[in-house]
């Protein structure tokens, strides 16, 4: 197809603002304009963070995220649209948050900044704080976040161990295991970290029998989907001691509603599904748009296309 008119959809306010990305991409060689809904309609592409019918009427959408699962992929293919996603940005900033999570737990980092808001100098008991080396965690999905939250973790002396779905071994993980063992992964950790696609095979995998596998001395970290952990198993097996504690970026409905018991559960930080956040953001995906636009002139295959 011919790119003439390329589109940043309004949407990805959420993550940068629109207008960063408008005039980082102002020298590509077809016109670059920010749209709302209603200006989809003239562009032959659009970058979005937002799924949009009247976006089935492009060539081509480019979405600023690496999860695809908002996108009706089936319309897509039918429809002859082009779907290209963001993954293969995002390995740093994960690492740097889990590993952020990761010491938060072992310096007891989070405790110090809620006794702070209230003024109270009160120190852990002798046996709460310990440090990483010689702790282990074991990440499931080992695709760019996977890879770089071992990478980050490696570096602070974590052993790290993965799950995938076949049992080739992937740089920076100790092991891996396939899908079908997950359990016997989980089972060994000090740290399980889920960094999955939200797929039919994965919705749900954390469930009360995953928890149930885990040792009770341990954490759970989830910055894929919420819909990959079974929320209220979760939430038994905090109330429960089953496990540890948990840090929690993405959750079944977002924003978190407030009457969610995980707001108040000791031990459990909440991030507003901001893991991936960075001032570079815009330049990260810009990097991405502006290498397919030279494929599409060049006729050569889109980079991270998925339908
Ligand atoms: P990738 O495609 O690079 O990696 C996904 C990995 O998951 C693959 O390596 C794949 O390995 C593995 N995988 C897929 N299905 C299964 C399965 N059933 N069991 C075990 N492993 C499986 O994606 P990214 O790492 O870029 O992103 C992963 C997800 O993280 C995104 O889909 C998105 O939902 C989420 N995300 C969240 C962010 C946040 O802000 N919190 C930011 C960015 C992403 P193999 O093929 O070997 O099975």
């Amino acid at each position: 197809f011919e790119l003439e008119r390329l589109g940043i959809h309004d949407s990805v306010d959420a993550v940068f603002p629109p207008s960063e990305l408008d005039a980082f991409l102002a020298d590509l060689p077809v016109t670059v304009e920010v749209v709302d809904d209603d200006g989809i309609d003239a562009c032959d592409a659009v970058v979005t963070r937002d799924y949009h019918e009247a976006l089935l009427e492009c060539a081509w959408i480019h979405s600023i995220q690496a999860g695809i699962d908002r996108f009706p992929l089936d319309d897509l293919e039918a429809n002859d649209v082009v779907l290209t996603n963001s993954t293969g940005i995002h390995d740093r900033t994960i690492g740097e948050t889990v590993a952020g999570y990761l010491l938060a737990f072992s310096r007891r980092l989070h405790e110090h900044v809620a006794n702070q808001q209230q003024r109270r100098w009160d120190r852990p008991e002798w046996d709460e704080a310990f440090t990483l080396p010689g702790t282990t965690a074991c990440v499931v999905g080992t695709g760019t976040l996977g890879r770089g939250v071992a990478e980050t973790l490696g570096a602070l002396g974590v052993r790290v161990t993965g799950v995938r779905r076949s049992t080739d071994p992937v740089p920076g993980f100790e092991e891996i295991y396939a899908t079908d063992d997950v359990h016997a992964a989980i089972g060994e950790a000090d740290f399980v970290v889920v960094t999955v696609p939200l797929t039919d095979d994965t919705e749900g995998l954390f469930d009360a029998a995953a928890f149930d596998a885990m040792r009770e001395d341990a954490y759970f970290v989830n910055v894929a989907r919420g819909a990959v952990v079974d929320e209220p198993a979760l939430i038994d097996a905090l109330e429960s001691d089953a496990i540890e504690g948990a840090a929690l970026d993405v959750f079944e409905t977002e924003p978190l509603p407030e009457e969610s018991p995980l707001w108040d559960l000791e031990e459990v930080i909440v991030t507003p599904h901001c893991g991936a956040f960075t001032r570079d953001y815009f330049r990260d995906v810009g990097g991405i748009v502006r290498e397919n636009v030279d494929r599409l002139e060049a006729g050569e295959a889109f980079h991270n296309r998925v339908v």
